[in-house]
């Protein structure tokens, strides 16, 4: 991964490139922001660029310069990256390199056991590369005690180790890790940014480019996955459901909330109604009139709802039956 392969996150990079311009990286950075945006992939190319043997500088013009290894004697340079071809930067890719790892959620949380085993590697010495790399991912999911470990490593942190944690918010984290850790902001990718990247990268045409980047809102990571995966079927089963509880046709929408709520493809009804909610966003972009601000308002509850365990049938039903009142009364005040 490198710096330029990542879209949209200017101010990250320019952080971050700064500290290794300056020399003065910081020993833990904490990555907040919304799922999607580029902030693992950051991270990686942050643990690339301190340990590859052949590190470039990027010109104004964009033109790579080879530095001398690890000194960064390119003065002026506007960016430095990694080279992607030594040795530490196709370990990295590979995910094999001794002194990068990568942590998440074993299960419901990060473990004891796994901060142990980090603690315990991070008192030697680096292997291979300059410097040391611990990823956390989903770092709220810490528990009490690997938190409290982590909190001991940033109080004392061994010499050349950097730490990154990765959240989408700091709720969850300790106050007193973050206030030891510098803390990067990623932001949500602007929509033309988005639908302009599919296009080059999928070669799909604009209209589904646009569907796709409404329903990913903002998140790079979610439209790629959007793009990847077999959406269609999807689509059509949203579609589908919309146009019967426009008409009405309760019979077979409540036979569809019950097959829903009996599918473990949670992702799937996450994904319907969100298709669902860029259906009435845009209809409300259209024309915006009262109703159409409700009939978004009922999806969100029946999103919030579902996540807090209600029954999915149920609040299907009743989110069907909500819809398809609102669009009759409107239906009724058009005609008077
Ligand atoms: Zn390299």
């Amino acid at each position: 991964m490198f710096f330029s392969d990542i879209l949209g996150q200017e101010m990250p990079i320019k952080i971050i490139q700064n500290a290794i311009k300056r020399k003065k990286c910081s020993h833990a950075y904490l990555f907040v922001g919304p799922e999607g945006v580029g902030k693992k992939s950051t991270a990686f190319a942050f643990a690339r660029l301190l340990n590859c043997k052949e590190k470039v500088g990027i010109d104004d013009k964009g033109e790579k310069h080879a530095s001398n290894g690890d000194n960064f004697d390119l003065q002026g340079m506007n960016i430095y990256d990694s080279c992607g071809e030594c040795i530490s930067c196709k370990k990295i890719k590979k995910g094999i390199h001794p002194d990068v790892s990568f942590i998440y959620p074993e299960k419901k949380d990060i473990r004891i056991g796994q901060m142990r085993v980090l603690k315990y590697q991070a008192q030697f010495k680096p292997m291979e590369g300059s410097r040391k790399v611990y990823i956390i991912a989903q770092a709220h999911m810490m528990n009490k005690e690997s938190a409290n470990s982590v909190l001991k490593l940033l109080e004392e942190p061994p010499d050349k180790v950097l730490i990154i944690l990765i959240a989408q918010n700091k709720y969850g984290i300790l106050p007193t890790i973050i206030s030891r850790c510098q803390v990067i902001k990623f932001n949500l990718l602007p929509s033309d940014l988005i639908i302009r990247s599919l296009k080059e990268k999928y070669n799909i045409e604009e209209k589904k480019a646009l569907f796709f980047s409404q329903l990913s809102r903002g998140s790079i990571g979610k439209a790629f996955s959007y793009c990847e995966e077999k959406m269609d079927e999807t689509k059509k089963k949203a579609d589908s459901l919309i146009s019967k509880t426009e008409k009405g046709d309760f019979i077979s929408l409540f036979s569809e909330s019950e097959k829903l709520s009996f599918s473990k493809e949670k992702e799937e009804l996450k994904k319907i109604l969100n298709i669902m909610l860029v259906f009435y966003r845009e209809k409300m972009y259209e024309k915006p009139t009262r109703e159409w601000i409700r009939i978004l308002e009922v999806i969100l509850q029946t999103k919030e709802n579902i996540k807090r365990n209600i029954n999915v049938g149920l609040a299907l039903d009743e989110m069907f039956l909500n819809i398809n009142r609102i669009i009759e009364n409107k239906k009724f005040a058009e005609t008077i």
